[in-house]
């Protein structure tokens, strides 16, 4: 396996400092100890970004020419999609057949994505000032520096790299050290795919060495991150003090509302995989389940009898639903959420390690019935964890809802347009499922409420944070201007 400390200026870079232990979570055993980028590395990095800004080698070609070499990066990402989706199966545990037909394949999207973008984006003119034209146009902001996680490296780092360069910029990606073989080769990839050098940077390396040294650099312009909310606050802070802009995508607690007139067997398999997808660790993941009372027992036991049959073990057979944890580390926090003996919370399924598998980090599919003050309701879990909480009436399931510190994402089950059209108004989250789970529409804004975040990925939402508005004034004809000076 190719050693990818860095990438600068299109040469991969072996080498570094303090090592980082990469561990398989399906069998305990090490894949690689991958080098940390160091000081020097990192700023090597941005020099070759700013350079390549400079030079202008990238954000000057013809919006046709980026648009041929975006559309060429998705093809190389899908044309390595067997072996992206077995490294990225090694680092990260999520089953094999959800990182090829989902992840792999999302990440080359974004590149296509964008490269259609690009080719119908326009400034802006006003022309009501009879003696002038006053035109907005949209210059790219300069390096940007990403900084992404671990839960879908592929998918939200491919986000950031095609969003951010799309528009002209040049960038330097930081993935997370605890994930970052597949988007590395992914970012290997796009070196033959016609960008010139300097435009696509890598830097792997932990957060607060690595990742601090990147968003604080002089010769970076603007931060984006999606991570944990306390990081969040950290990475906000360090971009405020030097006043670079910076999006910052968080974590989740979302509310999965099932009402008593859902359509049942879609409300069921959406809710399932709403929380069981990607192992579990999902920001999106809807994992406070409302029920409305009528229907509550019915649904929870229909839930736990296909929970209890979900095919947890390796994630590289193709019959696996749920493969391990990131880590063990993560595997002791998602179980440190288990009520344990004299709590008023109810497990329903779960509770501890899968039976059966005992290299690994695999927990059981766990359900636990619960009130909204738990810490189970309160705090992200991030694992195969659901929470079931049981209202009566459509007031109280928007004040559970709403009765949190985050406000990523929602999912409402109804049959009743009415109550859709009163739910979608009364949730405060950034994005609103309506009979539906996950539906990623990248040309609309995906970011949320609250502690959830700050900014937005998607679309124009991209367009507005990586680029900057200037605005030129032209005269329609010769002006008669005072004459300062003149006798
Ligand atoms: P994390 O916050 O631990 O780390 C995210 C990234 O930040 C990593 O690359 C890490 O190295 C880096 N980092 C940490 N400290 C830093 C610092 N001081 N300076 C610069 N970089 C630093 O998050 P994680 O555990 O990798 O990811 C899981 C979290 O991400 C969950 O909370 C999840 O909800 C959230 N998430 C949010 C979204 C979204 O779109 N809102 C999407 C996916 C994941």
């Amino acid at each position: 396996m190719t050693i990818i400390t860095a990438i600068i200026d299109g040469e991969i870079v072996e080498t570094g400092t303090a090592p980082i232990a990469i561990i398989n979570p399906a069998d305990d055993e090490l894949v690689v100890e991958l080098p940390e980028a160091d000081d020097d590395t990192v700023d090597r990095a941005v020099a070759a970004a700013r350079r390549s800004f400079d030079e202008g080698v990238w954000r000057n070609k013809p919006v046709e020419e980026r648009q041929a070499v975006l559309r060429r990066c998705g093809d190389a990402i899908e044309a390595a999609a067997d072996q992206l989706a077995d490294i990225e199966c090694s680092n990260t545990g999520i089953p094999l057949s959800q990182i090829r037909s989902r992840q792999v394949l999302r990440a080359a999207d974004n590149f296509r994505f964008f490269a259609d973008y690009i080719g119908q984006s326009v400034g802006q003119l006003y022309e009501q000032n009879p003696d002038y034209l006053t035109l907005v146009r949209r210059e790219p902001v300069g390096v940007a520096a990403l900084i992404s996680p671990w839960n879908s490296p592929l998918a939200l780092g491919s986000m950031k790299i095609a969003s951010s360069i799309a528009f002209g910029n040049s960038c330097v990606l930081k993935p997370s050290e605890q994930a970052p073989l597949g988007i590395s080769l992914l970012a290997s990839l796009l070196r033959n795919a016609g960008l010139p050098d300097g435009v696509v940077n890598l830097v792997n390396g932990r957060g607060a060495s690595t990742g601090d040294r990147l968003i604080r650099h002089p010769e970076v312009n603007v931060v984006t991150f999606t991570g944990g909310t306390e990081t969040g606050r950290i990475i906000m802070r360090t971009a405020g003090e030097h006043l670079k802009p910076a999006t910052v995508e968080l974590g989740g607690k979302s509310a999965n509302i099932i009402f008593d007139d859902a359509d049942f067997d879609q409300a069921l398999d959406g809710a399932l995989l709403g929380i069981f997808t990607n192992n579990g660790q999902q920001c999106l993941a809807g994992s406070r389940i409302l029920v409305q009372r009528s229907i509550a027992k019915r649904f929870v036991e229909a839930f736990v009898a296909r929970a209890e049959a979900i095919r947890v073990g390796d994630p590289r057979d193709p019959a696996t639903e749920l493969g391990p944890l990131v880590s063990r580390r993560h595997m002791q926090h998602v179980l440190s959420f288990v009520p344990g003996e004299g709590s008023s919370d109810r497990i329903l399924t779960g509770g501890g390690r899968a039976a059966g598998l005992e290299k690994g980090c695999y927990v059981a599919p766990t359900l636990v019935e619960t009130t909204n003050d738990s810490r189970i309701a309160q705090e992200e879990i991030f694992g195969p964890f659901g929470a079931f909480i049981v209202f009566d009436t459509d007031e109280e399931a928007y004040q559970i809802a709403n009765r949190s510190r985050f406000g990523l994402v929602s999912y409402v089950w109804s049959q009743n347009i009415a109550r859709i059209m009163e739910a979608q108004e009364r949730i405060a989250a950034g994005i609103v499922w309506c009979n539906t789970p996950m539906m990623r529409e990248l040309r609309a804004p995906f970011g949320g409420y609250k502690e959830s975040g700050v900014g937005a990925d998607g679309g124009s939402a991209c367009e507005a944070f990586y680029t900057r508005q200037k605005t030129v004034s032209i005269p329609r004809r010769p002006l008669t201007l005072r004459q300062l000076g003149k006798i």
